[in-house]
């Protein structure tokens, strides 16, 4: 049982919630985490991952020299939130800390940003016996992992990463999340007039819709869904229409699925849009993989050990989304989710418990003590 400082846990939150922070826009977050790792004594660098994404601000990381009999071990949270973010007014009712209703409360990633920073206050004031340590707080999360995929990975030597950003209480660990294609398919037929000419258009509506309704979508396996979220296309009545544009997307558990079930999709695409003798465009972006870590692996027995120790119980899950933690794992470290405590993310009835704030803080600490 570590005692956390419960003011000082919620002054800095509000403190770092206050300070806008939107993806590609993280410089005021940036600077203010640089001040007070610098405060602390430490040595924080910002890297240039943001020349690669357009940001004005990069990933900060500071590392921490400690025992090499322990496990060396790597913390992530991102600065970035999503819209509307800016000019947060925390509102505190029982023990929750809301946003005022207008904006995001930021808990997501806040939350994790400041139990980084208060593990780090209390391994210096308590002389906390540790291994060596890397904090990373990432930039550019929200608008595809921008930050962690431009990373230097080989400035970072950690046995496992815990990135502080799981929606569920503290205690979730998730250790299984999917990769993601982002699907892009245009259509293109042949206008011609609707009335006089009809026979000689070839209606890209028409082809879409034969190429749809003849795969299979949604729920494809235990492990794959596929989705169709946007179409746009034609201009009048009175024109056959040329032109059908799509976005989708593909999540697996298993690359090898994600690969076969987009590919699926590019060539039935193919097949009928030749069927009907018009012309495709098929893009598959690679969003992030998926990763999967097995219960009894040492990374999440150690957060399991330290949620116990920490008072609250611990549950190994799988996320429907990516994070951080496809990255890492991605890159050779590997890495789980932690649950940060946050409700109702990415919304403006976001909220988070104190106790969760303190919770996670504790969790952070107890990871590092037991490693
Ligand atoms: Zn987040």
């Amino acid at each position: 049982m570590i005692n956390i400082n419960k003011e000082r846990v919620l002054n800095e939150f509000i403190e770092v919630v206050k300070v806008n922070s939107y993806t590609r826009q993280e410089r005021e977050m940036a600077d203010l985490l640089l001040g007070k790792l610098k405060d602390m004594g430490l040595d924080p660098y910002e890297d240039r991952a943001h020349d690669e994404f357009g940001g004005n601000a990069g990933n900060i990381v500071v590392k921490l020299e400690g025992r090499k009999d322990k496990t060396p071990l790597l913390f992530c949270a991102h600065m970035d939130r999503v819209a509307p973010g800016e000019n947060i007014s925390p509102v505190i009712k029982e023990e929750k800390i809301y946003s005022d209703g207008t904006t995001v409360l930021g808990s997501d990633d806040a939350a994790g940003i400041v139990a980084i920073l208060e593990a780090l206050k209390c391994i210096q004031e308590r002389n906390i016996e540790h291994g060596d340590l890397d904090f990373v707080f990432t930039a550019g999360e929200e608008e595809g992992l921008l930050g962690s995929k431009n990373l230097d990975f080989k400035k970072l030597k950690a046995s496992y990463c815990y990135v502080l950003d799981a929606g569920g209480p503290v205690g979730t660990i998730v250790n299984q999340a999917p990769g993601q294609y982002e699907i892009l398919i245009t259509v293109k037929g042949l206008a011609a007039h609707a009335g006089s000419d009809v026979e000689k258009g070839i209606n890209a509506i028409m082809v879409v819709s034969d190429a749809v309704s003849s795969l299979k979508w949604g729920r494809i396996d235990k492990s794959t869904t596929s989705n169709l979220g946007v179409i746009q296309g034609g201009r009048a009545t009175n024109i056959v229409c040329d032109l059908v544009e799509l976005k989708g997307e593909v999540r697996s558990l298993d690359m090898n699925k994600l690969d076969l079930h987009s590919r699926r999709i590019g060539e039935h695409f193919k097949s009928i849009t030749r069927k009907w003798g018009a012309q495709l465009d098929f893009q598959k972006i690679h969003l992030y993989s998926p990763f999967q870590l097995e219960e009894n692996e040492q990374i999440i027995r150690l957060a399991q050990k330290a949620a116990l120790e920490t008072g609250v119980e611990p549950l190994a899950k799988s996320s429907g989304g990516g994070s951080d933690a496809n990255v890492f794992n991605a890159r050779g470290i590997p890495a789980v989710n932690l649950g940060i405590g946050t409700e109702k993310a990415h919304t403006r009835e976001e909220y988070i418990g104190i106790p969760d704030l303190l919770h996670l803080a504790e969790l952070v600490l107890n990871i590092i003590k037991l490693s």
